[in-house]
């Protein structure tokens, strides 16, 4: 290995010939240690994404990250845990709705989450929206709450994965971020770090996710479900719909609220609702404590009926120093000094909604980071009051931003186009890939 050379890997690379497992060892060791100077880096991740990588190369790749630092060990908590990740959407809080849920059908839910990057928000940031809640838990804090509520949800902590951190940095600014062994290496793992014995994937596919196409969102799928199993994971993936936000709340106070009104019971016939639903019940398949699909369904509503699931969430809460009360509460979480209403000018159906560009929107409003060191405004965003497919007339509210006063009104283009004719259906869930 001490004769290896980056020169060799990315002009291998570039040529389209496949690196070796000593090599991609050789590369990550390497940006672990940070001997690796970021513009071989850079070139080797640009010749990735466009020559790809093999199964091998990607599994390999896949094991060197994950082995690059620490490596949660959850053994200690009996019975299986199970874990659950999103590729990124807009609007996406199905973390918050499902974890306690599936805690408080009795399985043990064990998950380290990001923070949001870019246009899609991360479930550390909703969590963090809530006064006093603390989201970097130590491992033994990780543990204990595993091992008490039966659910914990934190930000990675201390050297978890560095040779993902330090190669999604270079990716994030070398327009690399969209690649499906890169994707797949990244996710799976911090994933297979985080120490879950089983997980259930949302991929999501369309204008405001990473895979634009579902042709590309089965690969990206079949991909993660592959490494999965190469490591004895029970595993299955979701392919769903992210052509417009999910449900009705954009930033983290606002979604904090949206995931508790479907806790409550509220919104049931959503697509959030459904999604999140499904996504727990699935995850009680692979824990093995349902037999079939419409058991664990019945047993994810019985827990959301009986507000088991809620106050399993207030608990957490309250466990990592949180204001449970809030959640009862809307009025002690955080909220932006204003709301500015934008209303339809015509009248219509509604053809398409463009996330990506609510997402950057709510982004620069402050609910996201345009670089990893940006300060989040908890309480701003923005409520979406139609979904694709709805009938408005002129004059109808369609946006409500929740924005500082002193931020100058944005301009907001026909992101919510509107025409004649009512469109087509498309459900929420496109595929299953196990
Ligand atoms: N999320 C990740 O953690 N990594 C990626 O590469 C893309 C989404």
């Amino acid at each position: 290995m001490e004769s290896m050379r980056m020169y060799d890997l990315i002009h291998a690379k570039k040529s389209g010939r496949s690196l070796s497992a000593d090599q991609i060892a050789f590369w990550v060791k390497g940006v672990t240690q940070g001997i690796i100077p970021d513009e071989q880096s850079s070139a080797l991740l640009m010749a990735i994404c466009w020559r790809g990588m093999n199964t091998e190369e990607t599994l390999a790749l896949t094991l060197n990250m994950r082995d690059s630092g620490h490596r949660a060990d959850l053994s200690s908590v009996p019975g299986i845990k199970v874990d659950k990740h999103s590729t990124g959407g807009v609007g996406d809080k199905t973390t918050l709705i499902l974890g306690p849920i599936v805690a408080a059908c009795g399985l043990k839910c064990a998950m380290f989450s990001g923070r949001g990057l870019g246009h899609t928000g991360g479930t550390v940031d909703k969590f963090a929206a809530i006064p006093g809640m603390k989201v970097e838990l130590t491992e033994a804090e990780f543990i204990a709450s595993l091992a008490q509520i039966g659910f914990v949800n934190s930000a990675p902590t201390g050297d978890f994965c560095p040779a993902d951190r330090k190669l999604y940095a270079l990716r994030d600014v070398t327009a690399t971020v969209e690649s499906i062994p890169l994707i797949t290496a990244s996710i799976m793992s911090k994933k297979l770090a985080g120490g879950a014995d089983a997980l259930v994937l949302d991929v999501k596919c369309g204008s405001g996710a990473f895979m634009a196409t579902l042709e590309d969102a089965q690969i990206l799928a079949r991909s993660m479900v592959d490494v999965g199993k190469a490591h004895n994971m029970k595993i299955k993936a979701l392919i769903t719909r992210m052509d417009e936000p999910l449900g009705w709340a954009i930033g983290n106070a606002l979604e904090v609220m949206e995931s508790v009104e479907i806790l409550r019971g509220q919104h049931g016939e959503s697509v959030l609702a459904l999604m999140s639903f499904r996504l727990a019940a699935e995850m009680l398949l692979l824990g093995g404590v349902a037999a079939d699909l419409d058991s664990a369904l019945a047993r994810v509503h019985g827990v959301v009926a009986d507000g088991a699931a809620f106050s399993l969430l207030k608990r957490f809460v309250a466990l990592h120093g949180g204001d449970a009360t809030a959640l009862d509460d809307f009025t002690r979480l955080p909220r932006a000094g204003q709301q500015v209403e934008i209303k339809a000018e015509q009248s219509g159906y509604v053809q398409a909604i463009d996330s990506r560009s609510l997402g950057i929107l709510a982004m620069e409003l402050g609910a996201g980071r345009k670089s990893k060191d940006d300060v989040l405004d908890f309480g701003v965003g923005i409520r979406v009051h139609v979904h694709t497919g709805d009938r408005i007339t002129a004059g109808q509210v369609l946006l409500t931003l929740y924005k500082q006063p002193e931020r100058t009104q944005p301009i907001i283009p026909d992101w919510i186009s509107l025409g004649p004719e009512k469109p087509e259906f498309t459900d929420w869930l496109l595929e299953t890939v196990e």
